[in-house]
């Protein structure tokens, strides 16, 4: 059993119990797993006070010592990587080998922005009067609002804190509700590492809408990192409007999967299990509508069975599991409904029972004959179910690919390197793999297009949103 980090907020440095709790529960069991602190308004109003307090000094201090202390405290993540895995995989569900790969990941921002704390630029522009100067600086925007989901509890936050510690930013943070173990492991690591007091600042709360919505109205926070579902994203937009706080939004997403009819099928297949079954499937960048071309439809689908046939379902602590269960019941009520509205809709069951909702484990489903009638291909899954639909060509397979409100990310399987370059480039996605059914990585730029948000986090890109630029003309004469 990995240790529990102290359940309270953590406010300036300190450790600030509430009067009241919640429990956190192990998805598999709802075991309860500890009582937390519920941040309330006055948590919430004293953590942007600290926030903004800390602002100034952090400000200050030099880049590559702000990229100091975001690399010391990835190395702490990593030299405590089975801990820190161990308790997501508690609050989480998800297999501990998933856990660590996530604490790898997470510790990876840090790493990365740590090398951007150093390369900060500004520019000098050449001016039309020889009397001038032109410069342009970079200043952080202030403190900041961070709200993060409980998918990836620790990779979401650390995504946007190494960004936003780098460019000199203070933030507050609200764990999401069912995975704020996370969030308060990662802040105790931050303490060790010396990191000044309110420049890290959690409250956790039972109660999302209405601590994260406080956090975000706060007049001193100037910015406000969301990742989460798109209709919370659109209020947060509209309420960031009243006070014209800087937003960035990672939102949800339907990712098409073409496998094309020159693609390496073994290829495809395991790009397949990656993009699909991650989390079993809880993930924005899923792939979620499976469009294959016809010709090799037949063959992608056998082998693809397969390879899902073999996966299999529990406990995240048991090493042999690969998919976890659903975070909580609403998730599996969801994906009762999306696969009985697909069967009713006439789809064909190839793999897998239709779940009763009487468990959290699903093992994988396989469903063919997917039409756009069917609400599965309108809505973002999050659970371990294919949907697979046959396009006669490329042309068809893109526009069915489009035939959606969101643009995260999209795959795309085939041997044609020209094919490769003109389906990417009509794809309408913030990101797109090519024969890679993974391409979340620190140094490239994540986000999406249309509803899934705007913003990009990591990459060179990824420390824009939390700096304003100032330009400077000087009269040197
Ligand atoms: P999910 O469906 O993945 O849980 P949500 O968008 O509901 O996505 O939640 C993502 C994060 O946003 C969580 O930390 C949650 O507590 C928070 N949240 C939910 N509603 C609001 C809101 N109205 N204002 C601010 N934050 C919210």
């Amino acid at each position: 059993m990995s240790e529990l980090p102290p359940c309270d907020a953590f406010i300036d440095g300190r450790w600030v119990a509430g009067s009241r709790r919640f429990t956190v529960r192990d998805p598999f069991d709802d075991a309860p797993i500890a009582e937390v602190t519920d941040g309330d308004d006055a948590h919430v109003d004293a953590a942007v006070a600290a926030a903004a307090r800390a602002f100034p000094a952090w400000k200050r201090r030099p880049g590559p010592e702000r990229g100091k202390l975001l690399g010391q405290l990835a190395a702490r993540m990593l030299s405590a990587e089975r801990r820190l895995a161990e308790l997501c995989t508690r609050e989480n569900g998800k297999p501990v080998t998933e856990a660590i790969a996530e604490v790898r990941y997470a510790a990876s921002f840090l790493a990365w922005f740590a090398g951007e704390a150093e390369r900060s630029y500004g520019e000098t522009v050449p001016a039309t009067h020889p009397t001038q100067r032109l410069t342009v600086i970079r200043e952080p925007v202030g403190p900041c609002a961070l709200i993060t989901p409980w998918n990836f509890p620790y990779a979401m936050l650390t995504r946007k804190l190494g960004a936003a510690l780098a460019a000199g930013c203070t933030v507050v943070a609200k764990p999401a509700e069912k995975t704020p173990l996370s969030a308060l492991a990662l802040a105790q690591l931050a303490e060790t590492v010396g990191i000044p007091a309110g420049v890290i600042n959690i409250v956790p709360s039972a109660d999302g809408a209405r601590i994260g919505g406080r956090l975000c109205g706060a007049p001193a926070i100037r910015k406000i990192s969301f990742t989460g579902s798109t209709a919370v994203g659109m209020i947060l937009m509209k309420n960031a409007a009243a006070d014209l706080k800087r937003i960035s939004l990672e939102l949800g997403g339907n990712a098409p999967f073409l496998v094309l009819a020159d693609a390496d099928l073994d290829a495809a297949v395991a790009g397949a299990l990656v993009a699909k079954f991650r989390n079993t499937g809880q993930s924005c960048v899923a792939a979620n509508r499976f469009i294959v071309e016809a010709p090799i439809a037949e063959a992608f689908t056998a082998k693809l069975c397969a390879a899902a046939a073999r996966l299999t379902v529990g406990r995240g602590s048991d090493p042999d599991v690969d998919l976890g269960p659903l975070i909580d019941d609403a998730g599996v009520a969801k994906v009762v409904r999306l696969v009985a509205d697909a069967i009713a809709r006439g789809a064909k069951l190839l793999l897998g029972t239709p779940p009763s909702g009487t468990t959290r484990l699903i093992a994988p489903i396989v469903l063919a004959g997917v039409t756009p009638q069917m609400q599965l291909w309108r809505e973002e899954i999050f659970g371990p179910v294919i949907a697979l639909r046959t396009a006669a060509d490329e042309a068809e397979a893109i526009a069915q690919a489009n035939d959606t409100e969101y643009g995260l990310v999209a795959y795309v399987f085939t041997r044609d390197g020209a094919r490769q370059q003109r389906v990417a480039e009509a794809l309408e996605a913030g990101m797109v793999g090519i024969n890679e059914g993974l391409v979340s990585t620190a140094q490239a730029p994540f986000g999406g297009v249309k509803h899934s948000g705007l913003g990009r986090e990591g990459s060179r890109h990824g420390i824009d949103d939390y700096t304003n630029l100032k330009y400077l003309a000087t009269r040197i004469a």
